[in-house]
């Protein structure tokens, strides 16, 4: 695929880290200022018949793909699964106190990890234990993510019997060669074979996770993956251009003994995925996402409710996002909350009834608008400056930083409306960041924006 000149000067140029902003402040900005009281205080302020969203993290794998950069741990028994249970049912019964009237609760998202690591009267034990304190309903949805090498038919069942909607399988890619490098080996015939389970069992929603710029992966190996993920018509792909931060996940130095695609292969790939997916009937959603027409997140979309969150996009509505486990974060109208990634610290604070957060990040009135205008231009491309006037004032280098944006075809202002150009779309995260006053552009933060 042919790059022109234009971009090639443009990948040149803006090819540099900067956030995925799926929070404002970005998760580099949370430090350690969240108090115990603030927690039990954002929770007794819930607002009143405000449907919630749920995340449950599970930081168990069966083997550690080398390109991971989730927060996760490979076991061989079950042990400190049952025992991270034990923990994660008191954390939710630490926080749930707290919570009254029972809010509705409209999504329940397990991530990881590999929730399906899990045994399913175990996860269903954690629905039932969240159930104790938010309300459930058929409007409730559940999502698990889940490794396909590891969900068998019993598991695939029991999903069907507990409620499950959607199921995120981690695909990645298809080609043998690429699977060995990352030390991911899972035929595609594997995935087909869930994919028919799961949509035999009436699981229709289906997500599969892409990645492009995987070590050994070339054009021509990323056509084929396409081709066969778009064979089995999952509702959603999700298309992450591979982070390589070997000074966060060090187990990812294990690639660098192969051919990485470089700059320009890894913007070709991209375009090529969006492309083809879009020719194959899917709706592109923001920078990375794609649904078939049919599919909640395009209609979302369509609607202008298309919403970004730690999940990356999403149509779930809810302003609180509350988060149990290990690393997990949540967000409410006055902070982002982290929990603690680390394990024993993790035990000692649920053991002594306090809640297992190390870090967050409390939100002004300045933080919420601009949380509001980046979402807004992540998800719909444009945004109508005039009513973020006041955010102008208190950080001037935005209009120089979107003249430079301007001159460069990234963007186009008319009477205060910015649009972001087709051939500017790539280039998002960096638009996003004229906004973002705490943003450094530092080397060895955030991985690159292309
Ligand atoms: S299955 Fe997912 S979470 Fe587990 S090691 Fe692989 S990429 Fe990481």
């Amino acid at each position: 695929m042919e790059i022109d000149k234009k971009t090639l000067h443009l990948l040149q140029k803006y090819d540099r880290p900067a956030p995925r902003y799926t929070s404002f402040p970005t998760a580099a900005q949370f430090t350690h200022a969240v108090s115990q009281d603030s927690c039990l205080s954002f929770l007794k302020t819930l607002p009143e018949k405000e449907s919630v969203s749920l995340y449950v993290h599970i930081p168990f794998c069966h083997s550690l793909c080398h390109y991971c950069g989730c927060n996760t741990k490979v076991v061989n028994t079950y042990a400190p699964v049952r025992a991270y249970l034990d923990l994660l049912h008191k954390e939710i019964d630490n926080a749930g106190q707290y919570v009254s009237g029972k809010p509705r609760a409209a999504l329940l998202h397990f991530g990881g990890g590999s929730p399906n690591y899990l045994k399913p009267e175990d996860i269903k034990a954690v629905i039932e234990k969240l159930g104790e304190y938010f309300t459930f309903g058929a409007e409730t949805a559940i999502d698990i993510e889940s490794d396909p090498r590891y969900l068998d038919g019993d598991t695939i069942k029991a999903y069907a019997d507990m409620g499950v909607s959607r199921v995120s399988l981690g695909i990645q890619d298809f080609d043998p060669v690429v699977q060995e490098a990352i030390n991911r080996i899972q035929p595609f015939e594997q995935v087909k074979s869930c994919v028919e389970d799961l949509r035999a069992n009436g699981i229709e929603k289906i997500n599969f996770d892409l990645m492009t710029g995987l070590p050994l992966q070339t054009l021509e190996s990323l056509a084929r993956t396409v081709e066969q993920a778009v064979s089995l018509a999952p509702h959603r792909l999700s298309v992450f251009p591979y982070a390589h931060v070997p000074w966060m996940k060090k187990h990812q130095k294990l690639l660098e003994k192969y051919e990485m695609p470089g700059t320009q292969v890894r913007f070709a790939m991209t375009a090529f995925v969006d492309k083809t997916l879009q020719e194959s009937g899917y709706t592109a959603i923001g920078i990375d996402h794609y649904a078939r027409p049919d599919d909640s997140l395009t209609i979302a979309q369509n609607e202008d409710r298309l919403r970004r969150n730690f999940q990356g996009y999403t149509d779930d509505p809810c302003e609180t996002v509350i988060g149990f486990g290990l690393s997990a974060i949540s967000s409410y109208t006055q902070s982002y909350t982290q929990n603690t990634t680390d394990a024993p610290a993790y035990r000692a604070a649920v053991e002594k009834g306090e809640f297992p957060v190390a870090r967050g990040c409390p939100l002004t009135d300045d933080d919420r608008a601009r949380r509001r205008l980046i979402e807004k231009l992540m998800c719909d491309f444009e945004l109508d400056l005039s009513a973020f006037r006041v955010l102008l004032e208190t950080f001037p280098q935005t209009r120089s930083t979107l003249s430079l944006l301007a001159q460069d075809g990234i963007i186009e202002l008319k009477n205060d409306h910015l649009t972001i150009t087709e051939i500017g779309k790539p280039f998002t995260r960096i638009v996003a960041s004229a906004f973002d006053p705490y943003f450094q552009g530092a080397e060895g933060r955030h991985a690159r924006a292309v």
